[in-house]
């Protein structure tokens, strides 16, 4: 009999345009296997709100596996283990998984696993599952790679013959694993969701997707959400590719420019992603050395515990911040403002806030994140700098004000003239009573103090070899804007 394949699903849980369990299928019976691993669960960028989100997408891979007549085998312990004991019980030949461009953790992981898959004559398929392309030589030819990639057609569901008597372990609890935080409000897992997401915007909301992106008033309707679908690959990048491509014309020019944008952030995920494969160090060193040790190593705790709780005394900046830890999204701009806010204006390590803002994502992407982090902080040494002024996004972005007077309930005696600045309304003292802290930093010296320390850096360093070599390496073919030229060198300053 032909030995049984383990097809290994990580950050894949679904069964169409599944490669991976499609080459499973065709070596041998399959054994379909998700490994809960308590270490992982354990790492300073995972969260109760992304297990609670897995726990609903592993209810629908079983249920979608048993419409293939194969049980969804869940084991807990450390993959090296775990595997071993199925290869000895069930004579295991192949073991098949996708490419996972993942955090330093799961890199380290997957190292072990591949040690032990020689050592015991396992052969491991890995095989590619977006357009992030394994050992690249060279960035030139990448987009053509993945254009060629999102090409291909979805594979479809495989027929799959089971391997029969397999038992699994019960799911563990949250609390076992030492997670807590499911975050109620966030969105719900599993593929029926992530094909609702999908389909709604393609029909409905894509309509207002370029113009209404930017604020988190009318993003979170606007947008897509289909993040953490594709971060646990309920839906496949390229499915939401070619469904996006497919999605009826004929609808005027702004849902065409809203189909353009769709497909450009698709390829920006791919991207970014290639960024953390090509040199996985991106999650724990500045990108560009030079801006190591530019702010603090260990960062201030009273600011970097007064921005995690959404409680800096800028208001705009903490009605995102508790937007976001009560529903586990936000809309890109407010993630780059966060983002900005804590690097620039409270001159703190992007390790330290880069883990917060992780956890609080449902939609955690290692690859996505930590490139999207540095760059954000200006340690890319190749990026525009943009320091972002946390008053005039409050105005721009929110302008009647109804965003941050939800969030931030402790400004409602605040006139709407004073809302984004009410340390200078002449009623602040009696805020006092309401516990809304006076801001942390002066935003306005904050961001001068930042800009000239980091545009020191960045002067320094322009052109040399370091900086060429970073260019070389990450940075998009693709011709930038006329109007926003990509540097190595501007400065954005959001006065
Ligand atoms: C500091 C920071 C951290 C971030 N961390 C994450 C993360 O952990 N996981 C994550 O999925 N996104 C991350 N993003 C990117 C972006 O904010 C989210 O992808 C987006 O807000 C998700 O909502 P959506 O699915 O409705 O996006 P849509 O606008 O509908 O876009 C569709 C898809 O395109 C991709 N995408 C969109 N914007 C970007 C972008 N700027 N860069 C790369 N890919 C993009 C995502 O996969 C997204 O689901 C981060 C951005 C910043 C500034």
């Amino acid at each position: 009999m032909t030995a049984p394949a383990i097809c290994w699903f990580k950050r894949d849980l679904r069964v169409a345009d599944h490669p991976a369990l499609a080459r499973a299928a065709a070596l041998g019976p399959v054994i379909p296997l998700y490994i809960v691993e308590p270490e992982m669960w354990a790492q300073p960028d995972a969260s109760g709100r992304q297990y609670a989100f897995l726990a609903e997408c592993l209810d629908g891979l079983r249920e979608d596996l048993a419409a293939s007549g194969l049980p969804l085998v869940i084991r807990v312990g450390d993959a090296v283990e775990v595997l071993d004991a199925v290869r000895a019980t069930q004579g295991a030949a192949h073991l098949v998984s996708h490419e996972e461009t993942g955090n330093g953790w799961t890199h380290a992981r997957d190292r072990r696993v591949a040690a032990w898959a020689r050592g015991q004559g396992v052969a491991w398929h890995e095989v590619p599952q977006c357009g992030v392309v394994r050992r690249l030589q060279s960035r030139d030819r990448w987009q053509g790679a993945r254009d060629a990639f999102m090409r291909g057609p979805v594979v479809p569901v495989p027929g799959c013959t089971p391997v029969p008597g397999l038992t699994g372990d019960a799911l563990p609890d949250a609390r076992a694993l030492g997670l807590d935080d499911p975050c109620p409000s966030r969105q719900r897992g599993g593929r029926h969701a992530g094909l609702r997401a999908l389909e709604s915007f393609l029909s409905l909301r894509g309509e207002t997707y370029t113009r209404s992106m930017s604020s988190p008033l009318t993003g979170a309707r606007a947008c897509s959400r289909i993040s953490p679908h594709l971060a646990f690959g309920t839906l496949s990048v390229r499915e939401a590719v070619q469904a996006g491509r497919a999605a009826p014309g004929g609808r005027g020019a702004d849902w065409a420019r809203a189909m353009r944008s769709f497909q450009a952030r698709l390829a920006w995920r791919d991207h970014f992603m290639q960024k953390l494969e090509d040199e996985p160090a991106i999650e724990h060193r500045c990108l560009h050395p030079a801006y190591e040790g530019l702010r603090p190593p260990v960062p201030d705790a009273a600011r970097l515990a007064a921005w995690a709780r959404g409680e800096t005394g800028l208001p705009f900046v903490d009605a995102c911040m508790r937007s976001l830890i009560a529903t586990g999204w936000l809309n890109f701009r407010m993630r780059a403002m966060l983002m900005a806010v804590a690097s620039y204006h409270l001159w703190l390590d992007w390790r330290a806030t880069g883990a917060v803002l992780a956890r609080y994502f449902t939609d955690y992407e290692p690859g996505i994140h930590w490139s999207q982090v540095q760059m954000q902080s200006g340690t890319t040494g190749m990026n525009t700098i943009r320091i972002y002024n946390p008053v005039k996004q409050g105005l721009d972005q929110d302008p009647t004000g109804a965003f941050t007077r939800a969030w931030v309930p402790e400004l409602a005696a605040v006139p709407d003239a004073y809302l984004q600045r009410p340390w200078e309304w002449e009623g602040a003292k009696g805020l006092s009573g309401t516990r809304y802290p006076a801001p942390v930093v002066d935003p306005v010296a904050a961001a001068k103090a930042a800009k000239e320390a980091v545009y020191a850096c960045r002067r320094a360093h322009r052109g040399d070899a370091e900086t060429a070599r970073i260019v070389g390496k990450h940075a998009s073919r693709k011709r930038a804007p006329r109007r926003r030229p990509r540097d190595a060198g501007q400065l954005s300053l959001d006065l």
